[in-house]
Parts: structure tokens; sequence; C-alpha cells
């Protein structure tokens, strides 16, 4: 074992993964079963929204364990008629989180709905409902029985809770909060699929993330769990919402299937034969492929337990966790961005997930964000560094990773006394 890092550590780039990358930062899993069923549709006559797309949402929901499941061309796509479904308008405002991959929010912009940021914890780095309970206490005010935030005037409808990196919000309190105030909730569960939490304490009662809310959306990019190469799912128990999805993301089209007989504006937003074949592929081996990643996960604990600057991930006991990342966090913004670089430099690739939303360049402008507004979310993401991270990454390319991450530490702390 110890032979096989050393050679990793002398081998030069291989051509494979070009740029002089020896472990990439994710890898899609794809086998001679994926390629099989994808061959299939190319000798079918259908390649848009035919009998693969139909079994997949069918596979899909009967394993989320929601009412209807809705094939989309991306989570983002996803995301954006979620938002549509619920009628949110440029009246309106959503309560999400600034630290989260830049869909989430910027499906909010698409609709001119206001995002209304609150605060992660520093634990899990997702959005705190503490924070939220208090901003809805103290920020909000009630007009002719609508919810409305003081500072814009607009009217609040709605919660978007990320369940970061694979690890559900803690859903209880936020169930309760949208009761409360009577808040939608919308689930972007595109790093989660197969996650569980906790939403009775007291009832010891799990839920899969995604099938909490009023509407819950997956992604399928090839560095998530599983892949269609670009593809999502909404996922929702209300018919009225995937009657209204199944309608938009098919260019308005109404359920009785009259090709050219458009009843309300609509996108394509469909899901290719190709991509649904995959999907079906892939969620076959979902139990296996969610195991892999697990154990990949594990190792990276085992190694990194001892690496006294650097924190690994934490899963809190409310949670049954779907790796989709492996994200690490350094004593310091400084360090991670050293080793960050240390790495590169011995072809191991990584990833400051994620930048805060607020303050990328385009958000400042438009809302005048700047540093300071968020602290927890600032500081986090500074320090924060996803790791390579994929089912067949080998217990010797990890040791290799952590090897490079020591080094990386030592060489920046005997810099930084100097
Ligand atoms: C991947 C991702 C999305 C968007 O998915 P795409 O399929 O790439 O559009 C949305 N939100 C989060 C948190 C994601 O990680």
């Amino acid at each position: 074992m110890k032979e096989k890092v050393i050679e990793l550590l002398h081998s030069t780039s291989s051509s494979k993964n070009g740029e002089g990358i020896k472990i990439p930062v994710s890898r899609p899993d794809i086998t001679e079963k994926e390629r099989r069923e994808v061959i299939e549709v190319l000798k079918s006559p259908h390649l848009s929204m035919g009998p693969r797309h139909r079994k997949f949402e069918e596979i899909f929901r009967e394993y989320i364990g929601s009412s209807y499941a809705l094939t989309v061309s991306s989570g983002t796509a996803g995301l954006h008629l979620a938002i549509r479904a619920l009628r949110l308008n440029s009246q309106d405002a959503v309560i999400t989180t600034p630290f989260s991959f830049i869909s989430s929010s910027n499906v909010l912009l698409f609709e001119d709905v206001l995002p209304i940021f609150v605060d992660i914890e520093s634990d899990t780095l997702n959005i705190d409902p503490e924070r939220v309970r208090d901003y809805l206490k103290k920020k909000t005010k009630v007009l002719n029985g609508a919810l409305i935030d003081r500072e814009s005037g607009r009217f609040i409808k709605a919660i978007l809770p990320v369940h970061i990196f694979g690890h559900p919000v803690d859903m209880e309190p936020l169930i309760e909060l949208g009761k409360e105030y009577d808040l939608r909730i919308i689930e972007d569960a595109c790093e989660a699929i197969g996650s569980e939490v906790l939403i009775s304490q007291s009832a010891k009662k799990w839920k899969k993330a995604g099938t909490i809310g009023d509407v819950g959306v997956f992604a399928f990019y090839p560095n998530k769990q599983i892949t269609t190469g670009e593809g999502g799912m909404v996922v929702t128990d209300d018919p009225d919402i995937a009657s209204y999805i199944r309608s938009v993301r098919n260019q308005g089209r109404g359920e009785g299937g009259v090709w050219l007989l458009h009843e309300r504006l609509g996108y394509n937003y469909r899901m290719d034969e190709l991509s649904a074949a995959l999907g079906i592929a892939q969620m076959r081996r979902i139990g296996e492929i969610l195991k892999m990643r697990e154990e990949v996960a594990s190792r990276y604990n085992e190694l990194l337990k001892d690496v006294e600057e650097v924190t690994t991930p934490i899963v809190k006991p409310y949670v049954k966790m779907s790796w989709f990342v492996y994200v690490v966090r350094f004593r310091s913004g400084e360090m991670r961005d050293y080793v960050m670089s240390y790495l590169k430099k011995k072809g191991v690739e990584s990833r400051p997930y994620f930048p805060p939303i607020h303050l990328q360049p385009f958000y400042r402008k438009l809302f005048g964000y700047r540093e300071g507004m968020y602290p927890v979310t600032e500081e986090e993401s500074k320090k924060t560094l996803a790791l390579p991270f994929y089912n067949r990454l080998t217990f010797e390319e990890q040791k290799y990773v952590v090897y490079c991450i020591r080094e990386g530490i030592a060489e920046w702390l005997r810099k930084s006394v100097t």
C-alpha cells in the first residue's frame, strides 16, 4: 500500500485526466449497464420524453416516497419551476441561505422574487432555523393577514432550505415555523438524494430529504451522487403542483396531450431519453452507490482524524447522510488557500465550496451586499475545501491526498513563522 502512495507521489500527470491532474475532484461512475441502456435508446425512435423518462420518474418516485416525480432538464430548471408553481412574483420574498451553489438563489431572481438571506449554523453549514425564527420575529410585520418583510415591503411567502453537501437541514423547527407563519417550503435537495432527516423527535419519524416541503428538487449533474449528464427531478405530493410543472416544463402544453395546444407560458425544460436511460441505470444501483460513497467518507475520516489543523465533516444525530462531497475545514482561510494550491501542484484537484452567494459580483451590484453581512457564512466559506470524492476513489489515492494535505500544512506552517 505504501508503495502505491509513493508511486502516485512520483508519477507525472496521467494523460487521461490532462492538465497534470492525478486525482480529480469528482468523477461519474458509468458502468457497462449504463452504456447498454443508452445504446438501446439510440436504437429506438424515442429520443425525448418517451418511455424511459416515464420509467425513470416511476423508479424515482418509489425510491423517494413522494406521490409525484417529474423529470426536468436540470436541477436549476426544477427549482425554477418550483418557484413558478408556487406563483411567486415580484411582490414576494423567500427566506434562503447564502451558503449554497448559486442556482438555489438565482431561481428566485428569474421571477423577480427577493431572496432574504439568513445566516448558517457553523457546524452543519445549513441555514440556521434559530436565525430564521429570529428574523421572522424581529424583522417582519403582519398587514391585513399578510406577512411582510419590513425593510423591502415584500410579502414573505416561502422558505427555501438547501441540504448542503448532502447533510439535511434541521427540518423539524423549520416545519414548525412554516406552520406558524404560513410559509411554503421548497427544498433544494440537489445534493441530498437518499439523505434522511428526523422530522419529529418525539414520534421518531424520519423522512427523505426533498419529500418534506411542498416541493423538492434533485439534480443529476455529473458530480452529483447519480448523474444523467444534465438533468433533474421535481417531487411533490400536491397534484396541482405536479400537473402545473408537467405542463410548464413542456412549453405550457395541457394535460390532454394535444401537441400544439398551449394553455400557458412554458419552457423547454424536458429531459431527453438518453439522460433518462442513464438515470434508470444509476437508480438501479443507488443503494450500492451511496454505500461506496459512505465508505470513501469514513476512510477520509479515519485518515484525517489526527490532522489537527483540519476539521472533518459533522453528521448530526438527526441525519442519515448521503454523501455528495467531502468538505473539510482548515484552521484559517490563508491555510486553506495555501493547501489548495499546494494540492494543485501535486496533481490533486479540490474546490473551495462555496463562496458566499451574497458576495458574488452581480449580487453585490443588485442588492448592495458587503462583507460582514452574513459573518458565519463568510468566515466558514474561507476555510472549507472539497477534497477528491467519488465512488471508486481508492484507499491509496485517499492516502496520497491526505499525505499532500499534511505536507501542504507543514510547508505553510514553516512559511508563516518566518
Ligand atoms: C447542483 C446544484 C443545483 C443545480 O443543479 P443543476 O442540475 O446543475 O442545474 C442547485 N442547487 C444545489 C445546491 C446544487 O448543488
